[in-house]
């Protein structure tokens, strides 16, 4: 049968919340009724939330998707300055738990048709009594649109209880803003056929509710009058890596700087042995220059400049350092390879590296900043005074072909996002 709305309705409704999400940037949001966790999934890119939590009746449900909400490859790769924390319980919204408080966005997605009408009161008590956050948004089916659903008889879903009309849902609504002090904006998602959209309105109706006074609006400790219960289940937590933690921050940095100084150690040389290459094409020939070498060209120039002013600039340093064990190379390096020593270093200076690479600099701050963090990192070494990173050199470093792409890329793919197929309808959107 042909697909009835383009995109899927299920899709519809989650896009509304990750456009809600977009404009008004919530810190912590809370899924009820969050079933496979799809919406989460979703939701976990998106930067400025720190805590998305999931919170659904049927812990099977939610256990059989939960490990896809674990962090991927690329979030260890590229962490970032966010800290992302995700929980999921298993519980039911006709219960209050302290872990439900201190929310910005709660969002009930085709949940509360789900609930006998008592329980609604009690969900109603429980979100804006109880949970006071800023925003909720509740979807429910519109039930003047089903007549134009092909095939359906009855409810939309087996397990629903009922399904409102508009004004059945606005009563309700308002009824709660009245109770709760909120306010509320009705919409929907899934447009009905050209020039019935104002007879049966929206497939799924939305309720977007604010509450009055904004973020000071109820202060959560003076509102307070609750006993501290939890009566739902954990059933997954994880922590997000991130950047502000020291030990990430300094790991992602040290990679950084060490594909850096190895790359500009490789420009040098080449420049000195005069066996710098030009990109060349599969007959050998030399290649003209696409508009992204050029500016891949441009950005290695400068770097390439900088280095050697500042090796130079350095020269005198070096015969300092040739107490050192290792040998380092500056553009007189020939004297020095004079000296037979064990190893042999090519010296990067720090603030070649920090001019050079965006990355290093906005992971680091400072100058001072990037020396401290490399200063006790087994994996990096420093010249002596510490202004330099020192990188192993070996003849056939110049010898192996290097990948005209890798110079502009920092080792790190761009965080590819990845797309997740578990999304949920109801029933009868399965067969439309
Ligand atoms: N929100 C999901 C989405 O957008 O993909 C779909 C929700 S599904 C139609 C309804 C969910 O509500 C089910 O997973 C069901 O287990 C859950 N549910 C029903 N009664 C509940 C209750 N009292 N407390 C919490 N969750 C409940």
């Amino acid at each position: 049968m042909a697909q009835m709305f383009t995109p899927p309705l299920h899709r519809q409704r989650h896009q509304f919340v990750i456009d809600f999400v977009k404009r008004n940037k919530p810190k912590k949001v809370v899924d009820l009724g969050c079933s496979e966790c799809s919406l989460l999934k979703k939701l976990r890119f998106h930067r400025e939330i720190d805590l998305l939590v999931g919170v659904d009746i049927d812990g099977t449900k939610v256990k059989k998707k939960m490990h896809g909400l674990a962090p991927i490859s690329t979030d260890y790769l590229q962490p970032s300055y966010n800290q992302l924390r995700i929980e999921l319980y298993q519980g039911s919204v006709t219960q209050k738990d302290a872990c439900l408080r201190g929310f910005d966005l709660v969002t009930s997605i085709e949940l509360i048709e789900h609930l006998t009408l008592a329980d609604v009161e009690r969900f109603s008590e429980v979100v804006f009594g109880y949970m006071t956050p800023v925003a909720v948004i509740v979807s429910t089916p519109n039930s003047e649109f089903n007549p134009l659903l092909p095939g359906l008889a009855g409810f939309r879903h087996r397990d629903h209880k009922f399904e409102w009309t508009r004004a059945e849902f606005r009563s309700w609504a308002l009824k709660v803003c009245l109770e709760f002090g909120y306010e509320v904006e009705f919409t929907g998602v899934g447009q009905a056929p050209s020039g019935q959209q104002e007879r049966v309105g929206f497939c799924s109706q939305i309720g977007v509710f604010r509450r009055l006074g904004g973020r000071d609006g109820c202060n959560m400790l003076l509102c307070d009058d609750a006993e501290d219960v939890s009566p739902y289940v954990l059933l997954y937590s994880v922590n997000y890596p991130s950047l502000r933690d020291h030990n990430i921050l300094r790991r992602v940095l040290v990679s950084e700087v060490l594909f850096w100084a190895e790359k500009l150690k490789r420009r040098w040389m080449e420049e000195k042995t005069g066996a710098h290459r030009l990109c060349q094409t599969e007959g050998g020939g030399e290649e003209c220059l696409s508009e992204r070498h050029v500016e891949m060209k441009e950005k290695q120039t400068v770097c390439e400049a900088g280095m050697r002013n500042l090796v130079e600039q350095r020269g005198k340093g070096v015969s300092e350092d040739q107490e050192e064990e290792d040998e380092v190379f500056g553009t007189n390096g020939q004297r020095q390879e004079d000296c037979c020593t064990l190893h042999r270093c090519v010296s990067v200076p720090l603030d070649v590296l920090w001019s050079c690479c965006p990355k290093v600099s906005s992971l680091s701050g400072s100058l001072s900043n990037l020396r401290r963090l490399l200063m006790d990192d087994p994996e990096v070494k420093l010249s002596q005074d510490g202004t330099a990173v020192l990188v192993n050199y070996q003849e056939q470093d110049l010898e192996e072909k290097e990948d005209p792409d890798e110079l502009e890329d920092s080792g790190y793919a761009e965080a590819g996002q990845c797309s997740h197929t578990t999304e949920q309808g109801e029933d009868w959107e399965a067969n439309v």
